[in-house]
């Protein structure tokens, strides 16, 4: 097994992304207290006619015992199976232990189920070693704690990474080197790439297109024409090893924000500075439209090396200001910069409230008399609106997010996008 760090197709360093299954889950859990059951066949369900298997063991699976197979098919399958009846409480917290083992390794781990994750270890290399040495230390960190296997799939995307574990279970590594994607995928079928379920099969089989390998060498005008262009771009993206997606942390999915990835790797910081006004400006206008808030302002900078980096602030109030998100967001990136070139930068709010919280109410309605009093106006404040982040009076904020729900009503009549407040032009 060999790992090669250096020169994707594009010539940029490419990311280390680890998919970590653990082998027959809930089964493994329960055969640590029934070791004398370790080499018969298993299964985790309850006996009775409706109910249906949720896991099954490696021997068990030799009998074609899987899980989502009723039960009353299981036994008759393999009439000596053990069914054990599950206990979540259990699983809940081996689970927790196995996910605070990833953490040990990279804080950016984004969970796919109890047993399941992405982990992003490209910025962990340094520590810990090539990806193939972080995979062997993790499961070996995983075996002492709970006595379980976990399997571990490498590469340098989610979707490789997470078809490279299937390949390497049970209790294995496997990984799909730099370079070899398209080898890797040529005989791969079609059905297991993402977004291709029984409707698209059928379309793709018509054409006679089997494997990814096939769909790679397919004009994209073609597929194009068969799935529409959204749809042929991602699968003809796939079939080709490209998944731009980045692994997103349990906190990033429970919040509200946007992303950039550059075609070619930004330097000026002007244009960093624009990016995070148009981030902030789109993630202003997204909570508003949801009608939520966020106390915490988050940055993500992922650098010409593939390395990401999250940055947050807490603020005193929960904000959905255009004007408080960027005073953050570039304060953050100022102390995070490193100066080298940047692939992705992303702006997000977290900790979010849909906004009737009990800290916001109150100034709003103390806004809405001031306004009927007739003490309402853009910067009537004075210049405090474009300070540092958090420390604006409440009257400027408030005539921000005046000014800022006025644009959005605007942008919703007229459509798009078209209107900003004057600095994002
Ligand atoms: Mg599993």
């Amino acid at each position: 097994m060999q790992t090669r760090q250096q020169g994707t197709h594009s010539g940029r360093p490419a990311a280390a992304i680890l998919h970590v299954d653990m082998d027959a889950f809930f089964a493994a859990v329960e055969l640590l207290e029934r070791p004398e059951l370790v080499n018969q066949p298993v299964a985790i369900g309850h006996n009775s006619p409706r109910s249906v298997i949720s896991t099954a063991n490696y021997p068990a699976r030799r009998f074609g015992v899987h899980s989502a197979l009723p039960v009353a098919i299981a036994l008759q399958r393999c009439p000596r199976l053990h069914l054990i009846p599950p206990h979540m409480e259990k699983y809940a917290a081996v689970s927790k232990q196995v996910f605070a083992l990833f953490e040990e390794f990279t804080p950016i781990v984004e969970p796919l189920s109890v047993d399941e994750a992405f982990l992003d270890v490209t910025g962990s290399q340094r520590l810990f070693g090539d990806p193939v040495t972080i995979a062997r230390q993790l499961r070996q960190r995983i075996r002492e704690e709970t006595g379980l296997a976990a399997s571990v799939g490498i590469a340098s995307n989610k979707f490789l990474a997470k078809i490279a574990s299937g390949f390497a279970k049970p209790d294995g590594v496997y990984i799909i080197p730099l370079g070899s994607e398209r080898e890797f995928l040529a005989d791969l079928p079609v059905k297991k790439l993402w977004g291709v379920g029984p409707k698209t099969l059928k379309l793709l089989e018509s054409r006679a297109i089997k494997t990814a390998g096939d769909l790679a060498l397919t004009p994209l005008d073609t597929l194009t024409r068969l799935l529409g262009e959204k749809h042929a771009k991602h699968l003809h993206q796939l079939s080709l090893g490209i998944d731009e997606r980045a692994v997103e942390t349990e906190r990033e999915r429970k919040s509200v924000g946007h992303e950039r990835t550059f075609e070619v790797d930004i330097v000026d910081r002007q244009q960093v500075t624009k990016t995070l006004l148009r981030l902030s400006a789109k993630t202003g206008e997204r909570l508003r439209a949801k009608g939520l808030r966020g106390k915490t302002v988050a940055i993500k900078v992922r650098w010409a090396g593939f390395e990401t980096v999250s940055r947050s602030h807490s603020l005193a109030r929960a904000t959905d200001s255009t004007q408080q998100i960027y005073a953050v967001a570039s304060e953050l990136f100022r102390a995070c910069d490193r100066g080298e070139p940047i692939r992705l930068l992303g702006v997000r709010v977290e900790q979010l409230t849909d906004g009737s919280g009990e800290e916001t109410q109150p100034q709003l309605w103390s806004d809405v008399f001031a306004g009927v009093d007739g003490g309402s106006g853009i910067g009537a404040g004075g210049a405090g609106a474009a300070g540092a982040a958090g420390t604006g009076s409440t009257t400027d904020a408030e005539q921000w997010e005046r000014l800022e729900k006025t644009l959005d009503e605007v942008n919703a009549r007229f459509g798009g996008s078209g209107i900003t407040n004057a600095g994002a032009l």
